[in-house]
Order: C-alpha cells, then sequence, then structure tokens
C-alpha cells in the first residue's frame, strides 16, 4: 500500500486553494498549502479588493462635485495617494492574516514557498523537500498578460504595479478595453488623472451587451477619458513627461504612465506539469472535467489556471465543489452559467445571463425591453449622467434571459437579479412585483413597452411612479 505524506497538498493561497484546503481539512483530510507570494491571492492583494477600495477613493470626487446641487460647499479638499495606499496596505495586510488564522485553525499547514509537480502523487517545495500526496490541487491563478511585442514595452505597469505606484500618475494611457483597463481608466480619472484608453478593436469590453458598451463608452468621454479605438501601442519611450506612447496609427500621446491591461495568463509555466502528463489547453490554462479533475486522476486544478469564468466567486465555489467531493463524500460541481458580474466603472455595470446578440445567436425569438432614464440624483446634481437597463427576453416562454444594467447601484442590483434568473423567473413575474418607490431598480419591475425606451425618458425615474 502506497503511503503519503498528506491527502492533499495545494499549490496557491489564493481564492480557490484556500477554501478548498479548509473544507477538506474539515473533513479530516491532512492538508498542506504551499504560497510563493501572500496568502490570499490575487483577489485579496492585488486584484477585486484594493481595486475597490480604489475605486471607492475615486467615487468621491463625484460625490464631491454632485453635493453643490444639493446645498453643500466643500472648499479645500485635496486627495493624498500615499494615504490611501498607506491605507489600503494597512487592509490588505489584516485580510492576509485573517485568511492564514482561518487555514490555520482548520488545521492547515501553510508553506511560504513555491511547489512544483513532480509526479501524479509528487509536489518539490523549493528548499527541495519532496511531498507525496494523495491528490494535488493546483490553484496557481494567472498573470498579466505581458506579450506585447513592441519597443520599450517594460516601461509599461500592469494592474499589480498600479496598486503601489510611489505616486499618482497625472497622465496616464491604458491598453485594452477590458474589466482591468476601465476600471483603473475610470479610477485614476476619478483621482483626477489624465487618462487615454486604447483599444485593439472598435468597441470597448467586447463580450457585453452592445448596448452597454455603448453607454460606458459615452460616460466615459462625458468624464473626460479619451478612448482611442481601432489602435494599438506600437512602440514606448522614455521621456521628459514619463513616456511617449507611439500608436499604431502613427500618433504619439505623452503620459506619466503606461498601464497593460490585455487579458490574464493562467500560471503553468515551470510548474512541472508535463512531468505527470497533466494536458493543457492552446493558452497554457489546465484541461479540466466539469468536477475540476485533469487527465491525471489524482489531480485537479481550480480558479483562474483552468480559465473557465476569471472571477472569485467562481474559484471558491470549484475550491469547494473539488473538497465536498473528493473528501466529503458529497459530489456536485459548479454551474458556470448564469452568473452575475459587475465592471466598476463609473457608473457601474452589472450583467447576468445571455446578452441580446449571444441570444439571437442562439436561435431565441426575443421580447427586448429597455430603458434609458436620468438618475434622480442627477436632477440637482445637474451630472450629465443616465441609467439604462435591459431584460432579454424568451417570446416562446417568457422567460428572462439576461438582464443588463448601467448606473448607480448595478453591481448590487445585479446580484439580487441573478438569483431571480437561476429561479427560471419569467418577465410576468418582474411584471407582477411591486416596485419599490424611489429607486432606480423598480425600472427593473415597471418596464412595459417591448423594444422602447422609457416612457418617461426625461423625468428621474426615482420621482416618477409609473402611471
Ligand atoms: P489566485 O487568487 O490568483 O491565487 C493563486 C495563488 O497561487 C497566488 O497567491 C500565487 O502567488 C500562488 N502561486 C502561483 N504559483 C505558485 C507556485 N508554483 N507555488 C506556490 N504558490 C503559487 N474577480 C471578481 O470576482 N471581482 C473583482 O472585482 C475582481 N477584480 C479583479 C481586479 C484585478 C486587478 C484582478 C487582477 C483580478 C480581479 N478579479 C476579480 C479576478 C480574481 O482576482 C481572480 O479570478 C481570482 O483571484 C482567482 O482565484 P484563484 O484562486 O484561481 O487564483
Ligand atoms: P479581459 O479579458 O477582460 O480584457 C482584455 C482586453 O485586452 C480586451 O479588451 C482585449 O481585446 C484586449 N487584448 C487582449 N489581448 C490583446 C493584445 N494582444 N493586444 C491588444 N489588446 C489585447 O482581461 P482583463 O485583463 O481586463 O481582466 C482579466 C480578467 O480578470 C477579466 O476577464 C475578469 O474575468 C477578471 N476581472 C474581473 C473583475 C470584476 O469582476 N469586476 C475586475 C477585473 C478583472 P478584445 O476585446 O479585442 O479581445
Amino acid at each position: 500500500m502506497t503511503s503519503y505524506d498528506v491527502d492533499l497538498f495545494v499549490i496557491g493561497a489564493g481564492s480557490g486553494g484556500t477554501r478548498a484546503a479548509r473544507i477538506a481539512a474539515g473533513y479530516g483530510a491532512r492538508v498542506q498549502v504551499a504560497e510563493e507570494y501572500r496568502v490570499g491571492g490575487t483577489c485579496v492583494i492585488r486584484g477585486c479588493v484594493p481595486k475597490k477600495l480604489f475605486v471607492y477613493a475615486a467615487r468621491f470626487a463625484h460625490e464631491f462635485e454632485d453635493s453643490a446641487g444639493f446645498g453643500w460647499s466643500l472648499q479645500g479638499a485635496s486627495f493624498d495617494w500615499p494615504t490611501l495606499v498607506a491605507n489600503k496596505d494597512k487592509e490588505i495586510a489584516r485580510l492576509e492574516g485573517a485568511y492564514r488564522a482561518n487555514l490555520g485553525r482548520a488545521g492547515v499547514e501553510i508553506l511560504p514557498q513555491r511547489a512544483t509537480v513532480e509526479g501524479p502523487n509528487a509536489v518539490r517545495l523549493a528548499d527541495g523537500t519532496r511531498v507525496r500526496a494523495k491528490y494535488i490541487l493546483i490553484a496557481t491563478g494567472g498573470h498579466p498578460n505581458l506579450g506585447l511585442a513592441i519597443p520599450g514595452r517594460e516601461l509599461a505597469i500592469t494592474s499589480n504595479e498600479a496598486f503601489h505606484l510611489p505616486r499618482l500618475p497625472r497622465s496616464i494611457v491604458i491598453q485594452g478595453a477590458g474589466y482591468i483597463a476601465l476600471e483603473f481608466a475610470c479610477l485614476f480619472a476619478g483621482l483626477g488623472a489624465k487618462v487615454t484608453v486604447v483599444h485593439r478593436g472598435s468597441r470597448l469590453l467586447r463580450e457585453f451587451d452592445d448596448e452597454i458598451c455603448e453607454h460606458v463608452a459615452a460616460e466615459m468621454r462625458a468624464s473626460g477619458i479619451a478612448i482611442e479605438l481601432d489602435v494599438t501601442i506600437a512602440a514606448i519611450a522614455p521621456d521628459a513627461e514619463g513616456r511617449r506612447v507611439r500608436l499604431s496609427d502613427g500618433r504619439e500621446i505623452l503620459a506619466e504612465e503606461v498601464m497593460l491591461a490585455i487579458g490574464r495568463q493562467p500560471n503553468t509555466v515551470g510548474l512541472g506539469l508535463e512531468t505527470a502528463g497533466v494536458a493543457l489547453a492552446a493558452n497554457g490554462a489546465i484541461k479540466v472535467d466539469a468536477g475540476s479533475r485533469t487527465n491525471v486522476p489524482s489531480i485537479y486544478a481550480v480558479g483562474d489556471v483552468t480559465d473557465r469564468l476569471q472571477l472569485t466567486p467562481i474559484a471558491i465555489r470549484e475550491g469547494h465543489a473539488f473538497a465536498d467531493t473528493v473528501f466529503g463524500a458529497k459530489p456536485w460541481t459548479v454551474d458556470h452559467s448564469l452568473v452575475a458580474t459587475a465592471v466598476f466603472t463609473e457608473p457601474e455595470i452589472g450583467t447576468v445571463g445571455l446578452t441580446e446578440a449571444q441570444a439571437r445567436a442562439q436561435g431565441y425569438r426575443l421580447d427586448i425591453y429597455k430603458t434609458d432614464f436620468r438618475p434622480m440624483k442627477a436632477t440637482l446634481s445637474g451630472r450629465a449622467t443616465r441609467t439604462f437597463m435591459k431584460l432579454v427576453v424568451d417570446q416562446r416562454t417568457d422567460r428572462v434571459l439576461g438582464v443588463h444594467l448601467i448606473g448607480e447601484a448595478s453591481a448590487e442590483m445585479i446580484q439580487i437579479v441573478g438569483i431571480v434568473l437561476a429561479m427560471g423567473g419569467t418577465k410576468a413575474d418582474f411584471d407582477r412585483t411591486i416596485a419599490l418607490h424611489p429607486s432606480a431598480a423598480e425600472e427593473l419591475v415597471t418596464m412595459r413597452s417591448k423594444h422602447a425606451s422609457s416612457d418617461l425618458p426625461e423625468q428621474s425615474a426615482e420621482s416618477t411612479p409609473a402611471i
């Protein structure tokens, strides 16, 4: 009989790895987790959490401006970047401690070093120790794509460095039009930087509903962000200003910083996966089945390293399902459909389910309901912003297939709407729900005309009960 040092060896103490380790240990498994950087992983250390703290910081700028219309006068408001960074770092350190404590309480041993795979049941630590494990879970996450072969690429930062800049850049060029590019564009702009977004395509957020993409571009432009479409960065050179950025159409932009936000790649290089025969996809992601098992029966993988949906709650779910299935005799798999997601732009986006284009491509005949209105707060603040909402409904069954929102509190709203869609909610369910007034959310249950804009487009939805 083979004897193992541990029942489970987890490589990577991020969102997926820590959840899997903790749950497996709770079932009595002997668990070790190796972490080469900081416990908590991308989300806690240099992703969702510090990003959202920066988003909050940036939003005060609009709040201060908007307050004038409500009678406030705020002279001398100023922003101090080092204070924000220091306070953020303190909070991240607290969270990292909480993650460590949770793992410790569950009986998981944390090994603060890099680990690589040496075979179907063997792991090698950076200090040379070899560990025999009944199961190995790879939860190594991903890293920013630096694949641009352009002169001066090394002068650009990624989201990793953006969290630790010694000072707030007065100007920044950001390449990409996905979650990270747009969130950082809005937060840097909110904090006072002059921002230019450079994107190779003709629309932002390619996977999102067309009208959301148009709306977010209009809002960003209205708040002073320059958006350059159908171009790329061709070269970056040092300059007295900071950086001289040459675009593919020959134009030049001067900026203090350049940031690349062009996707993230799975952390599989140098991980020894070939020694165990673990199969990879073309982009380097680990191939897994619905239960997160690789082609090697003793090796599983969860989270960004598998490139299914690069979201924290997905990595956590996958880790949890793995531990329940393998160590708790409670098998289940994660449903990757109908995942609510938000982009923390200004204003923010919330989306769940199929876009109109996806639904049409799948052959659905659709009823589209949408509303585009001026939020109540903007009536006194004078801010030129609008809220947009769209329901994509299957004409045959009346089932709501997708909901797409942009406007204040869209992230909070879409989480709840996600429950309705998961339950198979129909448009009739939305219709028989009584509105909560005054709120933006009431528009979700008062949209009546198909393919039409709001009945009261120039009025505040929150101030005018639907009659
Ligand atoms: P990770 O959390 O990346 O953890 C992997 C861990 O493995 C890391 O700690 C790494 O150091 C460690 N590691 C790697 N290789 C080794 C090795 N060989 N040995 C030992 N340790 C190793 N998602 C959301 O849902 N909402 C958001 O708002 C959001 N915002 C984001 C903002 C940014 C800027 C970024 C970059 C990402 C954001 N994400 C967000 C995505 C989210 O962070 C990831 O989907 C999530 O962290 C993935 O979890 P994971 O467990 O797969 O990997
Ligand atoms: P995304 O995949 O969201 O966007 C990548 C962007 O870069 C796209 O606009 C893409 O263009 C462009 N791009 C890709 N490759 C190149 C290239 N070679 N040259 C030029 N442009 C390129 O990646 P992000 O880096 O923004 O974020 C990674 C993931 O992290 C997200 O997909 C998301 O899952 C997660 N995340 C989630 C957040 C949240 O939940 N709020 C926040 C931040 C990150 P094109 O459209 O043409 O492909």
